[in-house]
């Protein structure tokens, strides 16, 4: 909901404007790796209703496996209302809903995927021991935060990207820099990550890794950002197309090129609607 300033508690106030959009972090980054022209498959659960079903509808647009898309009728659809005033500040409520009720059972169907899938990208907007089992099938990931988060998700995950925000709540450094970046990145490493990256918006990335101990700046191009939000989950999702389709490019590569994708998506509003399609981009790209 737009409106001109946030609500106080108790009081009701006229809005302009009310859309209904298309998000969570997997679903996000799916959507952008299948715009590129990967083979994709979600594996979640919504409720049995109708943000629910046009839930499974948009990602059947988008060439988006649904066969492990589970509809309960024991919770609904997980949703996030947010309301942002004319100064761009915003207030957030969300409701994880059928996402909590993703379970083991639902792991062991989809094991097939899991297990012969090229890249499989973790988020954390599930039970975390459930992200975690699906880690331990598959191990071979890219994943985003959680205060205490349990230190087998470093270990079992090749690739391990977080924002400054998430970089934080992990660690206790606030990043506000390359220098501050580059802390986090030697901390978890420290943690057992084999490559962390931590995103910096128009910054680009740092890269950090095992093998290659000394960090390196990834820059972005300079763009004018209309809206960056879900660049982030546009980022992992053209590295998940990356690390799938293009194996022998280099970490710093690869990462380059999807501060090219992500850089597209800042420049049109929206999430999923602001991400680019194969057709639209540079060719060199591929
Ligand atoms: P999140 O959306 O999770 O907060 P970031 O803001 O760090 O993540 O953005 C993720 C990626 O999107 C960056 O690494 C960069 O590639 C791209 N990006 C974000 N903001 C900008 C910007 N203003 N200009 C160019 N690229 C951007």
């Amino acid at each position: 909901s737009l409106t001109t300033r946030l609500p106080k508690a108790g009081e009701t106030i006229l809005g302009h404007k009310f859309f209904v959009g298309f998000g969570g972090k997997g679903a996000n980054q799916c959507v952008q790796s299948a715009r590129l022209g990967a083979k994709t498959s979600l594996i979640c659960k919504v409720g049995k209703d109708s943000f629910g079903n046009d839930y499974v509808d948009n990602l059947k647009k988008n060439g988006i496996s649904t066969a492990f898309v589970g509809q309960t009728t024991d919770a609904a659809t997980g949703t996030a209302s947010i309301i942002v005033n004319s100064e761009g500040q915003n207030v957030i409520v969300i409701i994880p809903g059928a996402n909590l009720l993703l379970n083991f059972e639902d792991l062991k169907r989809a094991s097939d995927v899991i297990c012969k899938a090229k890249v499989v990208v973790c988020q954390l907007e599930i039970t975390p021991a459930v992200s975690l089992e699906a880690l331990k099938m598959a191990r071979a990931s890219g994943a985003p935060a959680l205060a205490d988060l349990d230190p087998r998700f470093y270990t079992y995950s090749d690739i391990f990207c977080c924002n400054e925000t998430e970089a934080e709540i992990l660690t206790g450094i606030p990043v506000g820099n390359l220098e501050d970046a580059e802390k986090v990145g030697r901390m978890l490493l420290e943690r057992g990550c084999k490559l962390v990256i931590v995103t910096l918006g128009a910054e680009g990335c740092m890269m950090i890794s095992g093998d290659e101990p000394i960090p390196k700046h990834v820059p972005a191009g300079k763009v004018r950002a209309v809206d960056t939000t879900g660049a982030g989950d546009s980022f992992v999702g053209a590295l998940a197309f990356y690390l799938a389709y293009y194996p022998n490019l280099s970490m710093e590569e690869m990462i380059r090129k999807s501060n090219c994708v992500a850089s597209v998506s800042v420049q049109a509003p929206g999430t999923q609607s602001s991400y680019p399609y194969r057709k639209d981009l540079p060719q060199d790209l591929f």
